[in-house]
């Protein structure tokens, strides 16, 4: 040890606090560091092993108000001289450093950082067993997509048995404290690891770190805390869900065993179709069909739109195969301010069937210099319009 106390590097600077930090201050930093190089984060690395174990012995010391004293005095020297001098001769065993974190970081460090399976709770203790989470399909329309909703259902789930008020238990006499972990819910372990040994907490098995046992069960639930019923939800659809997305209401799904907690409502969003429009993104697409009459000379007419209806003018001389866009009249995104378009494709009717005189009068045209195609370098290809449209 001796050999190496010229290279040791300065408590404080190990910690990362001032020389006039106060005690508490010197645990918060501790506490930091050694979560940071934590073994059970840090699984064969040397150099994070040596570091956690030169912060533990730095908070060995500087806990300690006389030890304290004594390095601000003489620094390293006043422990590395004479094995009985400081109390510390320099370096500690994983032992050491484990049996100082219980008053640190008290019993939650056993329970978030050790991989002992428990629960990470403070207490230790948890209350019952979590419910599981439940999903349901909900039916959504264009508009409720464009406005957003708020529906009502009904949920058949695992609600609170009322008779117990969700404790399991028959009456207040009806349960008991744990014997097996003293109403800790857990049970600690040690353990030899490659480190020394290592402490590890478990949950309880007796009581699955619940803290109690229940000697007389509740006649409704049979001592689960809840039975099986129903109940209205009310669920807020956003504007803008899609086929597919899935919204998450925390806490109402099915409720947990003896006040567990409930587990979440998982809403699957389905979009019904509608009979004319159809989505493309965020584009809304409709199929116009107007008369060969109305292309020529020009028309008035109104479109669905997931917003009621829209008026638009159709030009004279509109091609088959045009699309209109009708900005911002398509689907706004779930969290953002945008909005789709609704886009517009014309098609021409050809009639299917002609009467004696129209046949006559369509005859009269066909060598007409105005019905013969001539498209110009303005009238883009369908392939040209598909590209422009969904980019
Ligand atoms: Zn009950
Ligand atoms: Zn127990």
């Amino acid at each position: 040890m001796a050999s190496t106390m010229s290279a040791k590097r300065d408590y404080y600077e190990i910690l990362g606090v001032s020389k006039g930090a106060s005690a508490d201050e010197i645990k918060k930093a501790y506490r930091k560091v050694a979560m940071q190089f934590h073994p059970d984060r840090n699984p064969g690395d040397h150099t994070a092993e040596e570091k956690f174990k030169e912060a533990a012995e730095a908070y060995e010391i500087l806990s300690d108000a006389d030890k304290r004293a004594q390095y601000d005095r003489f620094g390293h020297n006043a422990f590395g001289q004479g094995r009985g001098g400081g109390g510390f001769s320099g370096g500690m065993n994983m032992e050491d450093i484990f049996s100082q974190f219980g008053d640190i970081f008290g019993d939650d460090m056993f329970g978030s950082f050790f991989s002992g399976g428990s629960h990470g709770r403070s207490s230790g203790r948890s209350r019952g067993v979590r419910g599981t989470n439940l999903r349901v399909r909900i039916k959504v329309n264009f508009e409720e997509i464009a406005k957003g909703t708020t529906k009502t259902i009904k949920v058949k789930k695992y609600i609170k048995c009322d008779t117990c008020n969700g404790s399991g238990a028959k009456d207040k006499n009806s349960s008991q404290t744990c014997r097996t972990c003293g109403g800790n819910g857990q049970v600690r372990r040690v353990q030899n690891t490659f480190l020394g040994q290592m402490q590890t907490v478990t949950t309880c098995p007796d009581c699955n770190g619940e803290g109690t046992v229940i000697t007389n069960k509740c006649n409704v639930c049979k001592g689960e805390g809840r039975v099986y019923g129903e109940e209205m939800v009310t669920l807020e659809i956003p504007a803008g869900v899609q086929e597919g997305m899935q919204l998450s209401m925390g806490g109402k799904g099915n409720m947990g065993e003896r006040g567990g907690g409930s587990g979440d409502l998982i809403i699957l969003i389905e979009e019904e179709a509608h009979p004319f429009l159809h989505r493309e993104g965020l584009n809304v697409a409709f199929d116009l069909y107007i008369s060969f009459t109305d292309a020529v000379f020009g028309t008035q007419t109104e479109v669905p739109t997931i917003d009621g209806r829209a008026k638009i003018k159709i030009p004279v001389g509109t091609q088959s195969g045009k699309i209109f866009r009708l900005k911002g009249k398509g689907f706004p995104a779930i969290n953002s301010r945008e909005k789709g378009d609704q886009l517009i494709q014309v098609n021409v009717w050809t009639p299917q069937a002609v009467s004696e005189s129209e046949k006559i009068t369509l005859e009269s045209l066909q060598d007409s210099e105005n019905f013969k195609p001539k498209p110009d370098k303005n009238d883009k290809t369908f392939w040209e319009k598909i590209k422009e449209t969904f980019s």
